[in-house]
C-alpha cells in the first residue's frame, strides 16, 4: 500500500487545510533559519497553482496549550509571503467563528495561515473537538509535517477522520520513498552508518535494519557499549554497560544473517573534556581498548580509513548519528570525514535526520547528498518500522 499523495489528485477550489512543519527558530520576531519553510514551498506551490484554497497550519515551540505571542506564527506568515511572492493571511486564531468568516473571504488560489495549534490542548490531546473543530474549516486535508508524524495530534492525525480526501504532500511523499521504499528495497551493497549518544536509544533501529542492510557500521559512543559486548575496555568513554546483553545479540544477529558488522578500530581519547567550554585537555588515539582515565569523543583516523573503504564500494548509504561529540572541533573529525565520504559517494545517499542533517549542514558536504530527512523522532521511528500516525491516518492507495 502506497499512501495517496497531492500528485495523485485534484483539489482544484476546495478549501485545503495543510499542516506544514513551520516549527522554525525565531530570533527578534524574525524567522532566523527558514530551511522549513523553503521546504514545504513545492507542496504549497502546487496547491496554488491548482487554484485550491491553501488553509496552512503548524505549531511552533512548546506553548503548552495557552496563547502566548512568543510562539505566534505571524513572522512565519510575513517570510512565506516574500518567497511566494504573494499575499498570505495571517488569522490570528486556528479555530472559531471568526477563523471561518476570515476563510470564507478566501478566493481560489489564496494563502492563509493560521495561528500556532499548540495554543490549545486539544492539539497534542488529540482531542476530537478541536480536530472536529479544525476540520471544519476545510474540505480536504494534506500532511506535509514529517517532524510531527510520528506524533498523533489533532493536526498531524485527528483531523483526517473529519477530511476527505487526506493525502501528504510533497515533503512526506519523498520521505516516505527514501527513508521507506530506498531502504526496503535498497540498490546493493547497502551500508548504514549508525553513531549518536545511546545504544538503547537506536538498538530498535540497528535490529530493523539488521535485516535490510549489508553491512552496519557503529560509530559514536554506542560504539562503547558494543566494545564491552567484545570484552574490550573502554575507560571512561560514555557507554551503557546494562546494554551489554543487547548488543551482544545485535552481534549475533548479525553474524546469523551474514551482514558485515563494523566498530570503530581506533578512537581518540581525551582526560578533561568541558562540553560547555568546549576544550577537551590532553588527547591521544587509543586501538582496541580506551584506558583507563580517558574518554572516547571521536573515531580514529584507522577507523576513518575502514569506513571510509566500505561506503565506496556502496550503492546505497543511510546515515544516522555522529561518529563523536562533533560539536566541539578537536572531535568532529570523524563525523565530518564520514559527511565527506557518504556526500562524494556514487550511490544513493540518505540522511536519516536528526544530528546527522546538522552535522552533514555544517561539514558543508548537504548539496552532495541525495536526500536528507526533515525529521528527528519521526525518522528514527520510521527506520525503526513503526506505524507513523500522521501517515497512517491518511488514504492509501
Ligand atoms: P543521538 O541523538 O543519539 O544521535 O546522539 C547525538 C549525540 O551523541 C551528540 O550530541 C554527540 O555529541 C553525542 N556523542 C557522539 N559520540 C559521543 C561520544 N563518544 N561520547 C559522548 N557523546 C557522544
Amino acid at each position: 500500500m502506497a499512501t495517496k499523495s497531492i500528485k495523485d489528485i485534484n483539489l482544484s477550489g476546495k478549501r485545503v487545510l495543510v499542516r506544514c512543519d513551520f516549527n522554525v527558530p525565531l530570533k527578534e520576531g524574525a524567522v532566523s533559519d527558514d530551511s522549513r519553510i523553503v521546504a514545504a514551498l513545492p507542496t504549497i506551490q502546487h496547491l496554488i497553482s491548482q487554484e485550491a484554497k491553501v488553509i496552512l497550519c503548524s505549531h511552533l515551540g512548546r506553548p503548552k496549550g495557552e496563547k502566548n505571542a512568543i510562539f505566534s506564527l505571524s513572522p512565519v506568515a510575513e517570510n512565506l509571503a516574500v518567497k511566494l511572492g504573494k499575499p498570505v493571511t495571517f488569522i490570528e486564531d486556528c479555530i472559531g467563528a471568526e477563523v471561518e468568516s476570515e476563510i470564507a473571504k478566501m478566493g481560489d488560489g489564496d494563502v492563509s495561515l493560521l495561528e500556532n495549534v499548540r495554543f490549545y490542548a486539544g492539539e497534542t490531546d488529540n482531542h476530537p473537538e478541536f480536530a472536529a473543530a479544525l476540520a471544519k474549516l476545510a474540505d480536504a486535508y494534506v500532511n506535509d509535517a514529517f517532524g510531527t508524524a510520528h506524533r498523533a495530534h489533532a493536526s498531524t492525525a485527528g483531523v483526517a477522520k473529519y477530511l476527505s480526501p487526506c493525502v501528504c504532500g510533497f515533503l512526506i511523499e519523498k520521505e516516505l520513498a527514501y527513508l521507506g521504499e530506498k531502504t526496503a528495497h535498497p540498490e546493493r551493497p547497502f551500508t548504514v552508518i549508525l553513531g549518536g549518544a545511546k545504544v538503547s536509544d537506536k538498538i530498535k533501529v540497528i535490529d530493523t535494519l539488521l535485516d535490510k542492510a549489508d553491512t552496519i557500521i557503529i560509530g559514536g559512543a554506542m560504539a562503547y557499549t558494543f566494545a564491552l559486548a567484545e570484552g574490550r575496555q573502554v575507560g571512561e568513554s560514555l557507554s551503557e554497560p546494562d546494554f551489554i546483553a543487547t548488543a551482544k545479540s545485535a552481534l549475533e544477529k548479525a553474524a546469523k544473517k551474514g551482514v558485515k558488522f563494523l566498530l570503530p578500530v581506533d578512537n581518540l581519547a581525551v582526560k578533561d573534556l568541558d562540553f560547555g567550554a568546549g576544550s577537551v585537555g590532553a588527547s591521544q588515539f587509543f586501538e582496541g581498548q580506551i584506558e583507563d582515565g580517558w574518554e572516547g569523543v571521536d573515531i580514529g583516523p584507522k577507523s576513518i580509513e575502514l569506513f571510509k573503504e566500505e561506503v565506496a564500494g556502496a550503492k546505497t548509504v543511510l546515515w544516522n548519528g555522529p561518529m563523536g561529540i562533533f560539536e566541539i572541533d578537536a572531535c568532529n573529525k570523524g563525523t565530518f570525514a564520514v559527511a565527506e565520504t557518504i556526500a562524494n559517494s556514487d550511490g544513493i545517499s540518505i540522511i536519516g535526520g536528526g544530528d546527522s542533517v546538522k552535522a552533514i549542514k555544517m561539514s558543508g558536504y548537504s548539496d552532495k547528498v541525495t536526500f536528507m530527512s526533515t525529521g528527528g523522532g519521526a525518522s528514527l521511528e520510521f527506520l525503526e518500522g513503526k506505524e507513523l500516525p500522521g501517515v497512517s491516518a491518511l488514504d492509501q492507495n
